[in-house]
């Protein structure tokens, strides 16, 4: 009897001190862990972007990771592309139809492209590196009214971005691009404009100070009106001289995109980059698989 009531409290003690311990790491766990996640998640954010520590340490999961640049063993090859306009005009080798560019940015989006700003592509060039694998720079001439009407809502869809090289004299004109359209697609972060000079000119046949005028005046509209620093010119019907090259680097441009055929590469020089013209029977098939050799050989 004495023995049972022993071992019965022995049980009882038993029972108790695991209640106790179990009771014990229940309550210590969950006060344990999210700490943890948290000094883990501030200690990545901190050390991937310093100077928004702040922000982030209030939503560190929101914040989107920083991929390291690839860098490149041989020259980087850069294929960018030249658009105009999109209003499919027949007979008009520079109209293309806008489904037709719609398809060129579904296949160019499901090769794994990425598209580049200017400024990524001025350090894809400089740099000899690449943010992802396939890298394309998406230009149209001009700064036509159908670009916001049309290609705007597509860049948008496919969250692609492109740039626009708007000529600076016809922000009133109706078919081109307004002041308050260039801001509006600006602040999407997906369109970039740049300089397609003041009015379209042949630099060619313009004296040194004419060039200076339509270069200067041209960067300086976009700088003060969309509050940036414009770095890219594209020629006129893709004519220049030896001294355009010149002043271009007096007005500060650090690219300057041609009608040239070709892959841009650092050799080809910055302010002299070919590009690939889009035609309206350019298919997006025959698009991605032309533009995809500027990537083989570990490039
Ligand atoms: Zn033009």
């Amino acid at each position: 009897m004495n023995k049972k009531r022993q071992l019965t409290l022995l049980l009882f003690s038993i029972i108790a001190m695991l209640v106790t311990i179990l009771s014990f790491t229940f309550i210590i766990n969950p006060t344990a862990q999210p700490r943890q996640e948290e000094s883990i998640a501030t200690e990545e954010t901190s050390t991937s972007m310093s100077s928004t520590s702040i922000v982030e340490t209030t939503k560190p999961s929101e914040e989107p990771t920083q991929t390291p640049w690839i860098q490149v063993e041989g020259e980087v090859s850069l294929p960018i592309l030249m658009y105009h306009d999109t209003k499919g005009t027949p007979g008009d080798n520079n109209s293309i139809d806008i489904s037709l560019f719609e398809q060129h940015l579904i296949a160019l989006k499901e090769a794994g492209f990425y598209t580049l700003t200017p400024e990524e592509a001025y350090k894809v060039l400089t740099t000899n590196s690449k943010p992802a694998p396939k890298v394309v720079w998406i230009t149209f001439d001009d700064g036509y009214r159908d670009f916001y009407e049309n290609v705007f809502p597509i860049l948008q869809k496919y969250q692609m971005k492109a740039t626009n090289f708007a000529i600076t004299s016809t922000t009133q004109a109706p078919h081109h691009l307004s002041l308050e359209q260039m801001k509006e697609m600006k602040a999407s972060n997906l369109v970039s404009i740049q300089s397609h000079t003041v009015s379209h000119l042949d630099l060619s046949t313009l004296t040194n100070e004419q060039q200076l005028s339509e270069l200067k005046d041209s960067k300086e509209f976009l700088d003060t009106n969309l509050g940036q620093n414009t770095i890219a010119l594209c020629f006129p019907a893709g004519r220049f001289n030896d001294d355009t090259l010149i002043i271009a680097k007096q007005a500060q441009y650090q690219l300057a995109v041609t009608t040239q055929p070709g892959f841009a590469t650092l050799t080809s020089g910055l302010l002299t980059l070919p590009r690939i013209r889009i035609f309206p029977t350019t298919s997006a098939e025959n698009l991605v698989a032309s533009i995809s050799l500027a990537f083989v050989d570990g490039n």
